[in-house]
């Protein structure tokens, strides 16, 4: 069986983890290959090539930092199909959806392009006499990477291309449950030019996660990962000393006015809460219906599930993959079976007619869902839409704002006055006016709020480049030697 491994300039490690962990392909549900899970030791010799390549990264000029990375970008579009096909086969989402991710990952690239002009200082000339004050931002050194399952090349690229273009070495540890894709990023960030040592990619668990948080030599973490581990990271990287970024889970809410186009918001209520089977972090999980839309709004969804075609990513019919593992998709299923003893209604049950082998699940509906019902309290991340009725605007506001998360929230309405208040008064990162899912395009900073963000650093982005960097302030004076005098005042600027 092959065993997926690190990389490391340009090559594994010269030894073999003791550890492994299954891959899986989880739409014919078997194995098909183990991952390396890298030992405390293997880690600090990843992070020792990463300190010792970044020096050297870090004095490279930015033009030639902008020419590797249009190359990177070339490079990527070349490869986007291998690549996709490389998430479809361990991820299991379809080819057109992580298409879509790879063409995501590659704006974060574009993005970094434009360093030379991101990475511009401002100068105060004269602020006192004969005395001129320059702010620069220098790279922060050595940064590590922590990502998901769920997007195994965007994730990874939102921190890759800034991380780097400001000149910091980047180790990647990704999820050892599609480890794949993080290796042919390795490969063609070293095609790039991008030289040895500055991005790695070490493979693990947890006993990697910690021997990152705690190296002295790492002195930023990006995080993407669920609510409770991003907590843990952030806690733990702070009391280290590092800068922490760490981005956790959500519970998406789509607020559907009674003055929406009832087709569109149906539409989007099933492409935002069904697309990668659910498992996005910016999924549509709760659909609120404010008034007398409800009926109509249930109905309408309820009727598009049946055209849902649910089957192996690589199938060119298939809409909607299976779930990551079966546990996962075992777990997802006890929303739906407990839901009614909750309260609720199941208006379509996913689990009824799910296809053979694989970690397969169909479609959800519940409705009459309400705030203490576990379909409501917890994080699903699978394909299970929970509708919540309520009776006004006010309500509905109300019902968002109380929950622990913040990451996304989306309006549907004709009112243009009601859209504009929403989205000054709810307390959510992203918003979607008529957009289910608004993850940020790359020239913006993609960031929750709440318990979907610690550390209050949002990713990617004009963020992505502060966070990267650090501020060095120089102020300047060329006296002429004749006029110095001792003065033990604190300097006042007159
Ligand atoms: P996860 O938290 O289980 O794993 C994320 C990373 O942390 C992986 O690399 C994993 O190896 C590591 N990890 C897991 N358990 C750990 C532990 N106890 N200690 C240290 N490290 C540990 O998340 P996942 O299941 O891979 O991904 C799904 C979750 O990620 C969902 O909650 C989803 O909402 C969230 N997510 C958030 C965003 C965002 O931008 N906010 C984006 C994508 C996914």
């Amino acid at each position: 069986m092959e065993t997926i491994g690190h990389r490391v300039a340009g090559r594994d490690l010269p030894e073999p983890s003791e550890r492994v962990a299954p891959v899986y392909d989880p739409a014919r549900g078997v194995q098909i290959a183990e991952v390396s899970l890298a030992s405390a030791a293997q880690v600090a010799e990843v992070v020792k090539i990463a300190r010792d390549a970044s020096t050297a990264w870090g004095a490279t000029s930015l033009s030639r930092r902008a020419n590797i990375f249009f190359r990177l970008r070339e490079l990527l579009v070349a490869h986007q199909d291998d690549l996709a096909a490389a998430i479809t086969r361990e991820h299991g989402k379809v080819l057109d959806d992580a298409r879509a991710e790879v063409a995501r990952g590659i704006e974060n690239v574009e993005f970094a392009c434009g360093i030379p002009q991101l990475l511009k200082g401002t100068l105060s000339a004269e602020v006192s006499s004969g005395v001129d004050v320059l702010t620069v931002s220098e790279p922060v050194g050595v940064v590590a990477g922590i990502t998901p399952f769920n997007f195994p090349v965007m994730v990874p690229l939102w921190m890759l291309a800034d991380a780097v273009a400001c000149g910091n070495a980047f180790v990647l540890k990704p999820s050892e449950k599609d480890p794949s894709p993080s290796l042919m990023l390795a490969d063609l960030v070293q095609e790039a030019g991008i030289p040895d040592g500055v991005v790695s990619v070490v493979q693990g668990d947890r006993e990697a996660v910690d021997a990152l948080l705690s190296h002295p030599d790492i002195d930023a973490i990006s995080f993407v990962g669920s609510t409770p581990v991003a907590r843990y990271v952030y806690e733990t990287g702070t009391a280290h000393g590092k800068r922490v970024q760490a981005l956790g889970g959500a519970k998406n809410h789509m607020v559907v006015l009674p003055d929406a186009d009832l087709d569109a918001a149906a539409d989007a209520a099933i492409s935002g809460g069904y697309g990668s089977a659910g498992e996005r972090c910016m999924a549509i999980s709760v659909v609120v219906a404010v008034g007398d839309i409800g009926d109509g709004l249930v109905d309408a969804i309820a009727a598009r599930i049946p055209d849902i075609v649910v089957g192996p990513g690589d199938e060119a019919t298939s809409m909607m993959g299976p779930l990551i593992t079966g546990e996962h998709r075992d777990r997802v299923s006890s929303f739906v079976t407990g839901a009614e003893l909750e309260g609720a209604r199941v208006v379509v049950d996913g689990a009824a007619n799910p296809p053979a082998d694989g970690f397969f699940l169909g479609c959800s509906l519940l409705d009459g869902v309400e705030p203490g019902m576990r379909a409501y309290d917890e994080e699903i991340f699978g394909p299970v839409l929970s509708v919540v009725r309520v009776a006004s605007y006010d309500d509905a506001v109300a019902l968002v704002n109380a929950n622990p998360y913040g990451n996304g929230v989306a309006l549907f309405t004709r009112d243009g006055g009601a859209a504009r208040r929403f989205q000054r008064e709810v307390t959510v990162g992203m918003v979607g006016i008529n957009v289910p899912v608004p993850v940020p395009v790359a020239s913006h900073s993609f960031g929750g709020w709440k318990a979907s963000l610690f550390g209050g650093s949002p990713i990617y982005g004009p963020e992505g480049i502060r966070f990267y960097t650090r501020s060095k302030v120089v102020t300047t004076r060329w006296p002429d030697p004749a006029s110095s005098t001792i003065d033990l005042g604190f300097p006042t600027n007159r």
